[in-house]
């Protein structure tokens, strides 16, 4: 080509030229569509170029990218619809955006540029297949993109979209971008329950701020008055369930509480002082509370995370002075969302919600322990949700399975409505369980128990006629503080839990915190493997001011009355020992003091770590009660990750050689007349719980909205014939005795 032909091209002609001489070259798809990424970003004026493509299991993962300032790590990915990147994905839309930490949709990603203020171009690639990826551009918020960048970017985007060999690509077709026919999508049941209904899709506020100002004093001003419409908004909502509903009372109290936190007010104000506006005060502390969350492997932390982020929107959204609550429903409403905070579901008119469906969610937040107490089934984690429902599509919601039906037929309508007939009759039958005695066919009795964590999780033993709480984790409370608790403080937090107990038994579990249950205003040690690192009683022993102060804050509480210690992690008998120690040092401090100290005490060691187990016989002669903890004990039997989700259905609870495990510890326990209870999360499935009676464990200590199906199963268990049927398997070598189970519940119409 000549120079005058040269000259005759516009810039974007001038780049899909270079592009196309790149993408000739001898060299290998990789290498070629990173130097694509120089040249675009370097004609594009931007500093960053990546480009994400689609991987078989659905994500957007970096493919190619130039970044002139630093290397980024490659193997960041979002799922479709998560991140802004998903968001381009899933919407199929370009995006223009000044600065990503304020859209709705931004996701800290460490390892690459999310993490800082940037402005961001964002096309999605698509071709005739659908979407199969997406290309963007990154610059400092002093650059932002403008609408002529974005039309050359998707002419780029399109040209690349073509390449013959990226076909071996998957693409998000159309049929995932949207079924119009009868389609059913799988998630997960957060609550069970069926619904016929009309999708409304739930829409994140938006809002376009500076991020100086130079008037501080009217920013502060604004701030303050934000945040008492946001209280006066939140007592509003509290009063609408007033002596309605304790639960969700509970849950709006909590969250109350959260909102009035004095460190989340005080750091919007740091931020403020420093030269921000108020909604940039709020985004920068919203961002450092993802990013602090980001490190917790604590599923009961992280499930609180939605609750602040639901407070920063409802805080923007009073910032800006945009309506809440204002919403038109139709009449039998399904209510679909990437994800919800407990208030943002409260802000709908409730008469009108008739099931929710979230992308992301888990069971054990906030917004499905609303949606339970307001009784309406809930499915989560449904991928591609979002590109998959509309506004006004019609939908079966069926929490029983975890799944949602688009568009169904006459024949799905008929059979949802037996279901909603035959859950009614159901729920009168749980009320009348709840009041039964909790024994076998063959009469034996067991022992239910609830593992709890916070104050409210305390009235399921009202609810539920449980025994006591087999379990308390004490860590949780102080993870959700902004600094660690005094004895002071830590006593008035036990008091509540033991009155609120009304003398039943509790099992204090001292604390466990360290390696994935992290204390963001505690120094931490940088271990490589937090799970295996210091944690639990090995920080309590390293650092035993921690435990001392909490003994005496549990002395202080207990008020002369019993007191059951329990202690997490014990790797070898001697820890346990030197906890002893430091727990009589407390109780001669007390006792010197003129303090009642507790009686009986009750001392117990959980078992999760397997060194213990082999201990476990003269372990037994110095305790009072044993915990077995699967949730920890499973993965170390595994070596397997309990919070990473690629590995977690590698392995099962009731493989055999697992099943043995736990039988052999139930034996040596029982053999020792010590009493033991199993308080990981498999006691509250059905299945499991089964399993582990027939194994011969008496006692479980169970989540509160698992004990009417488990007493179900147990009011419905034939044990003797249940324990021949599970010994005989055990003799067999099986990676899963689940389907024998399946089966065997099956005929023996035992209700798992
Ligand atoms: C366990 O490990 O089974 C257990 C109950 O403890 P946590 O889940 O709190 O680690
Ligand atoms: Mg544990």
């Amino acid at each position: 080509m000549n120079s005058i032909d040269q000259k005759r091209k516009s810039p974007l002609e001038n780049l899909l030229q270079q592009v196309s001489e790149i993408l000739v070259r001898r060299q290998t798809l990789p290498s070629r569509l990173t130097a694509c990424m120089r040249t675009i970003a370097n004609e594009m004026d931007a500093t960053t170029a990546i480009l994400y493509l689609l991987t078989p299991d659905k994500h957007l993962e970096v493919y190619a990218l130039y970044d002139s300032y630093s290397p980024h790590e490659k193997k960041v990915r979002f799922r479709v619809g998560e991140g802004i990147v998903g968001f381009i994905a899933a919407s199929k839309k370009s995006l223009i955006c000044d600065n990503i930490a304020r859209h709705p949709n931004f996701l800290f990603r460490p390892g690459i540029a999310d993490h800082v203020n940037l402005a961001l171009l964002g096309v999605p690639l698509t071709n005739s297949r659908g979407t199969i990826g997406v290309l963007t551009l990154q610059n400092p918020t002093s650059k932002p993109f403008d609408q002529w960048r974005e039309k050359g970017l998707l002419e780029i985007g399109s040209y690349l979209a073509q390449l013959e060999e990226l076909n071996r690509f998957p693409a998000l077709d159309s049929a995932e971008g949207k079924m119009r026919s009868c389609h059913t999508l799988q998630g997960v049941s957060f609550n069970n329950g069926v619904a016929i209904g009309t999708a409304y899709v739930h829409q994140p506020c938006s809002w376009r701020e500076t991020d100086f100002t130079s008037d501080i004093k009217s920013e502060t001003v604004r701030l303050k008055l934000a945040i008492r419409n946001m209280m006066i908004s939140i007592d509003k909502l509290l009063e609408s369930t007033h002596q309605t509903d304790k639960e969700t009372q509970e849950v709006l109290e909590s969250y109350r509480m959260i909102a009035s936190d004095r460190g989340w007010i005080r750091k919007m104000n740091e931020y403020i002082q420093k030269g921000f506006t108020a909604e940039a005060a709020v985004q920068k502390v919203r961002r450092h509370t993802r990013e602090r969350f980001a490190e917790i492997g604590d599923q009961n932390l992280k499930d609180r995370l939605s609750d602040l982020e639901d407070l920063a929107s409802r805080l923007l959204k009073h910032l800006s002075g945009q309506e809440i609550g204002t919403d038109k429903l139709p009449d039998s409403t399904i209510l679909i969302a990437q994800n919800l905070g407990p208030a943002e579901l409260l802000d709908y008119d409730r008469r009108y919600i008739k099931g929710l469906v979230l992308e992301e969610g888990v069971h054990t937040a906030h917004v499905a322990i609303l949606a339970r107490s307001l009784d309406i089934p809930v499915v989560g984690r449904i991928s591609l949700l979002l590109t998959q429902v509309e506004n006004g599509d019609k939908l079966i919601i069926n929490g029983d399975h975890g799944t949602i039906i688009l568009n169904p037929t006459q024949e799905h309508y008929d059979e949802a409505q037996n279901a909603i007939s035959l859950n009614q009759d159901r729920l009168a039958l749980n009320k009348e369980l709840s009041e039964k005695e909790c024994i076998t066919l063959d009469k034996t009795p067991i022992k239910l128990t609830l593992n709890a964590g916070l104050p409210f999780d305390l009235h399921h033993l009202d609810d539920l006629q449980l025994e006591g709480v087999g379990l308390y984790r004490t860590e949780i409370p102080f993870m959700m503080r902004s600094s660690f608790p005094n004895v002071r403080a830590q006593t008035e937090l036990y008091r509540d839990i033991i009155d609120q107990a009304k003398g039943k038994p509790i099992t204090f579990r001292t604390l466990d915190i360290g390696g994935d249950k992290v204390l963001p205003y505690m120094w931490r040690m940088q271990d490589e493997n937090p799970v295996l690192g210091w944690r639990a009683i090995r920080v309590a022993l390293d650092k035993p001011a921690i435990l001392r102060q909490q003994v005496r804050a549990l002395i202080h509480a207990s008020q002369g009355k019993s007191l059951n210690l329990l202690f997490p992690m014990v790797s070898d008998i001697n820890e346990y020992r030197e906890a002893r120690a430091h727990v009589n040092h407390e109780l001669s401090r007390a006792m010197r003091g003129k303090i009642q100290v507790p009686a009986p005490i009750s001392y117990g060691v959980m078992l999760e770590v397997p060194s213990i187990v082999d201990q476990l016989e003269p372990l037994l002669e110095e305790v009072n009660f044993i915990s077995v903890g699967t949730n920890d004990l499973f993965q170390f039997f595994y070596a397997c990750d309990r919070t990473n989700p690629n590995i977690s259905n590698r392995y099962d609870v009731l493989s055999t050689p697992f099943l043995n495990y736990l039988k052999k510890i139930c034996d040596v326990c029982n053999k020792a007349n010590v009493p033991t209870s199993l308080c990981g999360e498999i006691s509250s499935k059905p299945l499991e719980a089964m399993a582990l009676l027939a194994l011969g464990y008496r006692t479980l200590s169970i989540t509160g909205s698992a004990a009417v199906p488990i007493k179900r199963m147990i009011l419905s268990l034939p044990l003797n014939k249940t324990r021949e049927f599970i010994l005989n398997e055990l003799k067999s070598y099986s990676p899963s005795l689940r389907p024998a189970l399946q089966n065997f519940a099956k005929e023996q119409q035992i209700l798992v």
